[in-house]
């Protein structure tokens, strides 16, 4: 009696040892799990990539959805915070394998990276200061100051608007800062990021104009000769729209209506 429980407890000891250190249990699933894509975003671009203070982990959409591509592709996901106009730079270097910053898909970037399917609908949207009746679209903004994040999609159409003073902020929180302090007359930044700050930060003494300057989708981008982890991304992306994953990765950001 006693020899029987005594071998069931070294069975079951043998047991758990096995599924603990992977013996005999399935050795490819623990080989993909050290596989690792060292991902960057400029973690300032609420509710796409931001860190709340007190926590470590950096949240937002950008993030559950890369957290879950990695998931599903069995990758582990290490996220590194790289301002803006670094992004690229830190991709060609190879110091990471992937950007996810609420990064526009675009032809100029095109010529750099390898972009994902697209994940995101966005497009450029204008803040002005809360008594500002002069300014109601972008045809307005000329001869006017403008703030918009260096690097940005924002900062090349403030360009192109004639006799405009554009100044460049390295955060788009800097930018309504200076907005709020009288600097410039108006913010252009990507819609979905407006609407949370005016909507969740802080709406005082500004607000947004309807006006919309353009249609742009997100993409994760990726080294160009790296074809294969396109194809993986793509195919996990695909997964979790078909799965509804994404759905609830997005209505929690953005609520369950658009
Ligand atoms: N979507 C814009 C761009 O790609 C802004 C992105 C950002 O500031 N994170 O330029």
């Amino acid at each position: 009696m006693n020899k029987k429980i005594l071998s069931l407890i070294l069975g079951s000891i043998f047991m758990l040892t096995a599924v603990l250190t992977g013996c005999g249990g399935d050795n490819k699933a623990q080989k993909t799990e050290n596989k690792v894509i060292r991902v960057a975003c400029s973690a300032d671009f609420a509710p796409f990539e931001f860190q709340e203070e007190g926590k470590t982990e950096y949240q937002g959409f950008d993030m559950d959805l890369i957290r879950a591509i990695g998931k599903e592709m069995n990758y582990k996901v290490e996220i590194s915070n790289i301002g803006f106009d670094g992004l690229i730079p830190a991709l060609e270097a190879g110091n990471i394998d992937l950007i996810i910053s609420g990064m526009t898909i675009n032809d100029e970037r095109k010529n750099k990276v390898l972009f994902s399917d697209p994940y995101y609908e966005s497009g450029l949207t204008i803040v002005v200061r809360a008594n500002e009746d002069k300014i109601k679209g972008f045809t307005d903004l000329e001869g006017k100051k403008v703030a918009v994040q260096i690097g940005t999609t924002g900062s090349r159409e403030a360009a192109k608007i004639k006799d405009c003073e554009v100044k460049n902020f390295n955060v788009i929180s800097e930018c309504f800062m200076e907005l709020k302090a009288g600097g410039v007359d108006a913010v252009i930044n990507d819609r979905p990021v407006n609407d949370y700050y005016l909507k969740r930060t802080n709406s005082e003494g500004v607000k947004p104009l309807n006006d919309k300057l353009t249609s742009e989708n997100y993409g994760m981008a990726m080294r160009k000769d790296n074809k294969e982890l396109q194809e993986k991304i793509n195919a996990a992306l695909k997964k979790l729209k078909d799965n509804g994953e994404y759905q609830k990765i997005y209505d929690k950001w953005f609520g369950v209506s658009k």
